[in-house]
């Protein structure tokens, strides 16, 4: 890692001599000469020869290549050096000189202080620029470290330094994420106290990677470790590796890491990995620069001494895209997932949050989690900050929990779409749809399925929305739970058939997520007979979405065609029986809706049990 580096500052040295010998060139050539002529009068011939006469003149001499006579004048205390031009060297003009009692001698001045005009020519400048080249290198060193770099900076990486709390940020600011926040605290640990592990023989992990889904706050929990250290924390982001020039890349890796190095111990922390980190794969024309850079990357952390303590953090939410050399033990030995939050988590990340703003004492922040569900820390954040602003709007001077509640709505769902006026009849069919779904889901599970259901349209396109409520957690989910999902999917459609004998566009959601569910119960959870255990599919990409590919046959793709066509046609048989029965409720249900616009969780259950026994037989599936 030296040539490229050590090269830079000889080349910089050189343009420093270049530009000062041209100067000292210069200022010998123009200043220097004007400079000392100055004190040198310039008289005519006739003031010389008074001057002879009147026996002022002390010395005289000839410079016979420029035709010019140097004399100096006593002049009371002052002795003045004069010229003239010589109009005649005869022998007359030599004797005149000799009578009028002056030398024959030196009286050109440059040569009087050959001392000084050597001092003058060329060791001041010299100075002057040795001193211009020093700050000039000041200059230049600060401008390389933070900052973006100028034109000088070419293949410096360009990675902030923080040292400690200068990002503010701690550990307590990040809500939720406990075994993140342990494995962190752990690597801190050892950068503050070294000697307590070494004394077991452990040595820190050198590298870390932080996994999950955007949003769950692995840029923020870097930043949390940054405020926590009090050792020096570079933060760079992938894409700052990638440059218009081939070899750029892995030029700033090098000098990354010699920063680092130097600064050792101290952390590393490459946001956004998956931009340089990518498989290499063996295509043509693969992009170069991003390879090397890659390579430059593996070797480094191969290069330097884990006992020193650099550590490497790094954050992506494609680990699966990343390549293999990059993850293996030894580099990134430690892979921190940081996931969706859980209701607890969710809870607390709200209040987190909730502390910069002012909020009404009563609000319950645990109803306001429950109905976030599947919500990420940056939503949530978003969502409180959607709350007060609604406040603001109102003209109010804290949040509610009603404020809460909408922005809960309008992050997930859109703003509501004041200027999109349902008609009567299709406000009708939307109730029926709505109530559809909870409907069969309620049924099936016997418990309040809903958090809330409107009909009061949304920016996202969305005519009725429903806000689902999870009952604690749900790690694993039985093949029947799977079923009666996609029952629950198919239920809007299935009240539509029933109720008005037609059907609408307004079920292409429903029906993208109830094949989605029943494929993968075939493809993926090997929950049929004929495919038992085999995986049809692979999936890649868990955190974005999930993008799958199909690894089987044309024929058994054929097969799982029909398989799903079968599942969810069995489940929207269901649906339609389940709403059959429950018909009058049905209709109360949705004339409720019709009306209300708005129905709660407690309020849907309320109407169900009505006069009415307990629906539990009827929940029963087949
Ligand atoms: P990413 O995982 O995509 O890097 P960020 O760390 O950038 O996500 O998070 C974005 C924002 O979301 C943060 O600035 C913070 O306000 C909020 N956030 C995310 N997770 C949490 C959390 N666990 N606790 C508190 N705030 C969070
Ligand atoms: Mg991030
Ligand atoms: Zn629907």
């Amino acid at each position: 890692m030296t040539t490229n580096d050590n090269k830079r500052p000889q080349k910089v040295l050189g343009t420093y001599a270049m530009i000062a010998v041209i100067a000292i060139f210069l200022l010998n050539i123009f200043v220097l000469p004007t400079l000392m002529e100055r004190s040198i009068r310039e008289t005519s011939y006739s003031e010389f020869l008074m001057n002879l006469d009147t026996r002022q003149v002390k010395q005289v001499e000839f410079d016979t290549q420029s035709y010019t006579i140097y004399y100096t004048v006593q002049a009371g205390e002052r002795v003045q050096t004069c010229k003239t031009g010589i109009i005649n060297m005869s022998d007359e003009l030599v004797d005149r000189i000799y009578t009028s009692g002056a030398e024959f001698g030196s009286a050109i001045p440059t040569q009087q202080s050959p001392l000084l005009s050597l001092l003058i020519g060329l060791i001041m400048p010299a100075l002057i620029f040795f001193g211009i080249g020093i700050l000039l290198q000041k200059w230049m060193a600060k401008n390389m470290t933070g900052g973006p770099g100028g034109a000088m900076s070419f293949g410096k990486s360009n990675a902030k330094v923080y040292v400690k709390s200068s990002t503010g940020i701690k550990f307590s600011d990040v809500a939720g994420e406990d075994e993140a926040k342990e494995l962190l605290t752990e690597i801190v640990d050892f950068l503050h106290n070294p000697d307590k592990y070494r004394d077991i023989g452990a040595s820190m992990p050198k590298g870390a990677l932080l996994v999950g889904p955007p949003g769950t706050g692995k840029t923020l929990l870097a930043k949390a470790v940054a405020g926590e250290a009090e050792v020096p924390f570079f933060s760079i982001s992938g894409s700052e590796f990638v440059e218009m020039f081939v070899g750029m890349g892995a030029a700033k890796v090098r000098d990354l890491f010699r920063q680092a190095n130097d600064k050792a111990p101290c952390i590393v922390f490459i946001d956004e990995i998956d931009t340089i980190g990518k498989k290499r794969d063996g295509n043509m024309g693969g992009n170069d620069e991003r390879e090397q850079t890659l390579n430059q990357l593996l070797t480094e952390m191969d290069g330097f001494d884990g006992s020193k303590g650099v550590v490497i953090l790094a954050a992506t939410n494609r680990p699966d895209s990343l390549d293999p050399a990059l993850t293996r033990p030894g580099r990134f030995d430690r892979r921190i997932p940081v996931e969706l939050p859980d209701l607890q988590g969710r809870e607390d990340i709200l209040k987190v949050h909730a502390k910069k703003i002012k909020v009404s004492d009563n609000v319950n922040f645990h109803e306001i989690a429950k109905a976030a569900s599947g919500a990420s820390g940056a939503e949530l954040a978003n969502i409180v900050n959607e709350a007060a602003l609604r406040a603001v709007r109102d003209g109010r001077r804290f949040a509610t929990q009603a404020d809460l509640e909408e922005s809960i709505e309008v992050v997930i769902a859109g703003y509501q779409k004041k200027s999109r006026v349902l008609s009567e009849k299709e406000k009708l069919i939307v109730s029926y749809h709505e109530i559809g779904h909870a409907l069969v889901a309620a049924m099936q599970s016997n418990s309040a399925p809903v958090h809330k259901i409107t009909i009061i349209p949304r920016t996202s396109g969305a005519l009725g929305y429903t806000m689902q409520v999870e009952d604690g957690e749900h790690y694993l989910m039985t093949k029947e739970e799977l079923e009666n999902k996609i029952a629950t999917f198919t239920g809007g459609r299935a009240a539509e058939e029933l109720i008005f004998h037609s059907i609408t566009t307004g079920a292409s959601n429903d029906i993208e997520q109830a094949t989605k569910l029943a494929r993968a119960m075939i493809t993926r959870y090997g929950m049929t007979e004929e495919f038992d255990m085999v995986a049809m599919e692979n999936v890649s990409n868990q955190y974005l979405g999930g993008d799958s590919s199909l690894s089987c046959s044309l024929e058994t793709q054929t097969q799982i065609d029909q398989k799903t066509v079968a599942v969810v046609k069995e489940q929207h048989q269901k649906a339609l029986r389940i709403l059959q029965e429950n018909i009058s409720k049905l209709h109360e249900l949705a004339k409720y809706l019709y009306e209300h616009e708005t129905i709660t969780g407690d309020e849907f259950m309320e109407i169900l049990l009505k006069k009415q026994e307990v629906p539990a037989n009827a929940a029963v599936s087949d």
